[in-house]
């Protein structure tokens, strides 16, 4: 049995006919010899009477707890489950509406942000087997004493990898409103090209470093279990982005030519960067009781740089306040500067590749774009910046590596 999970995204099933287009692949699914399983967003985005945001806002001021907090965001998908599944029935296809839990996904109990501990195939396999399409609610999950959880934001994409690995499915596609993974962000750098391939990591690092097109965690799954995922457009014929085991040629890391081995940009636009050093008489542990105390406090720090008398690390804004009291509480002098952004540069050619380096300062310094830290890891490096500089940055990269061009995704399919 071929099995395919076509993941549909909130702004995908916005309207009637872009849920009467979703059906369409589901149907060419069916034409190519696939069972699908199809996960779905909430409808829409904030404003929108089902989308996550809006539902949230029904208890605004309010302090719901965790564990309602969970059950009211879950409903988004529901209804989205029941719609969806409602329309594929009147198109003459059985089909079945199922909650994350009914779908045999349990997790921990984090609410808001928990992890899928295992999934029972079982229940979508029936469906399966008796011809009857799934539909099933994305972003959540149970807990063993069958409390509803939710996957953090955008974790609908994590339930259709989690689920294409549990069922063995050939192929996951992830439908959204843009037609792959782009060189950059197209409303920064207009003429940004859809890659038509990707590995694993390189994905990741561009997920992971503020490209939306496909959560991180999903990435993680799908690597591991070695499972083909598409990022492609619900609107348009085309292929999308194709990430797989071998999907890369070897080409891709043959390029030994500084100004072409670069697959992508990604901008993360707000953080907050820290610099601290210690007072006189500190003594040599200082900088061990800082880290230690932001990991108490539940803090994850980025671009961390670390000097005899000196450290920087960065936060996302929600963490900030956070860090200000472990901080306070030392024996430390700090600055904080709540404009920064973080620039990353991904491509897995670039590693051990003379010249790139080169290659980046000459294109910030052209744009006249001060490098405030950077960090860097095998595949990518990233720039901390002023965050009134980013676009200028993105684009004078993006220009430097020569990205720009055609698209270099597939013909069209349907
Ligand atoms: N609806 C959820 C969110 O807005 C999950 C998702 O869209 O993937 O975060
Ligand atoms: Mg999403």
């Amino acid at each position: 049995m071929k099995v395919i999970v076509q993941k549909f995204g909130g702004t995908s099933l916005s309207t009637g006919p872009q849920r009467e287009r979703a059906i369409d692949w589901v149907e060419k699914a069916q034409e190519d010899g696939y069972r699908p399983v199809v996960v779905v967003s909430a409808m829409g985005r904030h404003g929108d009477a089902y989308a996550t945001d809006t539902l949230l806002s029904l208890v605004g001021d309010s302090a719901p707890s965790p564990e309602d907090r969970d059950l009211l965001m879950s409903c988004g998908e529901i209804v989205s489950a029941v719609v969806l599944a409602a329309r594929i029935r009147s198109r003459g296809h059985p089909a079945r509406a199922l909650s994350g839990g009914d779908a045999g996904i349990m997790t921990d109990a984090c609410f808001g942000g928990a992890r899928i501990q295992s999934i029972d195939p079982e229940p979508l396999e029936r469906l399966l087997a008796n011809g009857i399409i799934p539909v099933v609610a994305g972003f959540q999950g149970m807990t063993e004493g069958r409390q509803v959880t939710t996957l953090g934001r955008g974790g609908s994409d994590t339930t259709a990898v989690a689920l294409g690995a549990a069922l063995h499915a050939d192929v996951v596609d992830i439908f959204t409103d843009v037609d792959g993974v782009k060189t950059a962000d197209p409303a920064v750098v207009p003429d940004a090209r859809t890659l038509a391939t990707l590995d694993y990591d390189e994905v990741f690092q561009m997920a992971n470093s503020g490209a939306r097109v496909i959560h991180p965690r999903a990435v993680e799954i799908a690597r591991h279990f070695a499972l083909p995922l598409r990022i492609r457009s619900a609107a348009a014929a085309t292929e999308g982005t194709l990430v797989a085991m071998g999907a890369v040629g070897l080409d891709h890391w043959a390029h030994r030519d500084p100004e072409r081995a670069l697959t992508g940009i990604t901008s993360l636009a707000r953080l907050v960067q820290f610099r601290l050093r210690p007072l006189e008489g500190a003594g040599t542990d200082w900088m061990y009781r800082v880290f230690q105390d932001l990991g108490a406090a539940g803090v994850s720090v980025d671009l961390i740089n670390i000097f005899p008398d000196l450290a920087y690390f960065c936060v996302l804004p929600d963490q900030e306040t956070a860090v200000r009291r472990v901080l306070d509480a030392l024996a430390l002098e700090y600055e904080c500067s709540d404009d920064r952004a973080k620039v990353s540069c991904v491509g897995t050619a670039i590693h051990g590749l003379p010249g790139v380096m080169g290659r980046f300062m000459q294109a910030l310094s052209d744009a006249q774009v001060n490098v405030l830290q950077t960090a860097d890891s095998l595949s990518t490096i990233s720039f901390l910046v002023r965050r009134a500089d980013v676009e200028r940055a993105v684009k004078a990269l993006h220009r430097q590596f020569h990205l720009a061009g055609e698209s270099e995704s597939g013909d069209a399919q349907t």
